[in-house]
C-alpha cells in the first residue's frame, strides 16, 4: 500500500508537505493553547514534523496514520531524533474511516482532506475521535483571488473552480456545519515557495541519481515546466491555512 510514487520523489526531502512554514507549524501549536499531555490524532500526518515539534515543545501525545511507506518511515526516524519516540505513534496505512481507540483533544487533517472524501466528509470523521469540548484542525486551500478561467484553476491543479471557496466564505461553510472557527493560520508566498521550490532541487537530485529510472522522463518534464507553472497559478491564486474548529 502506497500513495503515487510521484509524490514519494518530489517530496522526499520535506518534512512538511504543506505550505507552512516550521515557525508557522509551531505558531499554531502555540495559537491552540494546547496542554501537556494532550492526545493529538493526525490523519495524512506526512512526515509527522506537527506530532514531533509539538511533543517535543507542547508535550502533547500523537498518533499519526499516513499511507506513504516513506514518510511514515521518516516519521518515526523524525521522533527518534527529536527524542519523543515515546510519546508519538506513526501508522503506515489508509486513514480512510480511522477511528482513534481513544477520544483526543485535538483531531487534525492537513492537506489531505480527500480522506473524508471532502472537507464535510473529513470533518465529520475527526469529529468521531474527538473528545467534547475538542479541537478539528482543517488543512486546506481557498483562492486568493477568484481565477478569471477555468483553466488558470486547472493550472492550480484544481478539477475547477469550484473546488475550492474563497476565504470568508470557506469561513462561512464551517458555520454552516455548525461548528465555531476559533484559530486560524494562513500560509503565505514564502511558505509557499519553500513547499514548491524544495521539490525542484529534489527533483533535480533524485534525476542525476537515477538516470535509467523508468520514471526519469517524467520527473525531467515536471522539473522543466513546474518553475513557471507555479509562479503563475499557484503562487499568484492559491491560499492555503489551517483552520481550528469547535463543535457549537
Ligand atoms: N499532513 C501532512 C502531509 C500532507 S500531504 C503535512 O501537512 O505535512 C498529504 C499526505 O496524505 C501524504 O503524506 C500522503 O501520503 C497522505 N495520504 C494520502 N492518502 C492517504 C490515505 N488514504 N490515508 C492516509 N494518508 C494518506
Amino acid at each position: 500500500m502506497d500513495i503515487p510514487r510521484i509524490f514519494n520523489i518530489t517530496e522526499s526531502a520535506h518534512r512538511i508537505h504543506n505550505p507552512l512554514t516550521p515557525e508557522k507549524l509551531a505558531t499554531l501549536g502555540a495559537a491552540l493553547r494546547l496542554e501537556w499531555g494532550t492526545r493529538v490524532l493526525d490523519l495524512g500526518s506526512g512526515s509527522g514534523e506537527m506530532l514531533c515539534t509539538w511533543a517535543r515543545d507542547y508535550g502533547i501525545m500523537g498518533v499519526g496514520i499516513d499511507m506513504s511507506q516513506l514518510f511514515s518511515q521518516q516519521a518515526k526516524l523524525r521522533a527518534e531524533d527529536l527524542g519523543v519516540a515515546d510519546r508519538v505513534e506513526f501508522i503506515h496505512g489508509d486513514a480512510v474511516g480511522y477511528v482513534a481507540d481513544e477520544k483526543v483533544g485535538v483531531a487534525a487533517c492537513l492537506g489531505a482532506t480527500w480522506i473524508g472524501g471532502g472537507v464535510v466528509g473529513t470533518i465529520e470523521l475527526l469529529a468521531k475521535s474527538l473528545r467534547s469540548e475538542g479541537i478539528i484542525l482543517i488543512g486546506e486551500p481557498y483562492w486568493l483571488r477568484l481565477p478569471p478561467t477555468q483553466e488558470v484553476a486547472k493550472g492550480c491543479f484544481a478539477n475547477s473552480i469550484s473546488d475550492f471557496l474563497m476565504l470568508p466564505e470557506l469561513l462561512a461553510s464551517f458555520g454552516e456545519l455548525d461548528y465555531d472557527v476559533v484559530e486560524m493560520v494562513l500560509a503565505d508566498q514564502e511558505g509557499w515557495d519553500r513547499y514548491e521550490a524544495a521539490k525542484w532541487l529534489t527533483m533535480r537530485r533524485w534525476l542525476a541519481a537515477n538516470p535509467s529510472d523508468d520514471f526519469a522522463k517524467e520527473v525531467r518534464a515536471k522539473l522543466a515546466l513546474e518553475p513557471k507553472r507555479y509562479a503563475a497559478y499557484t503562487r499568484e491564486y492559491l491560499g492555503w491555512g489551517v483552520f481550528a474548529l469547535m463543535a457549537r
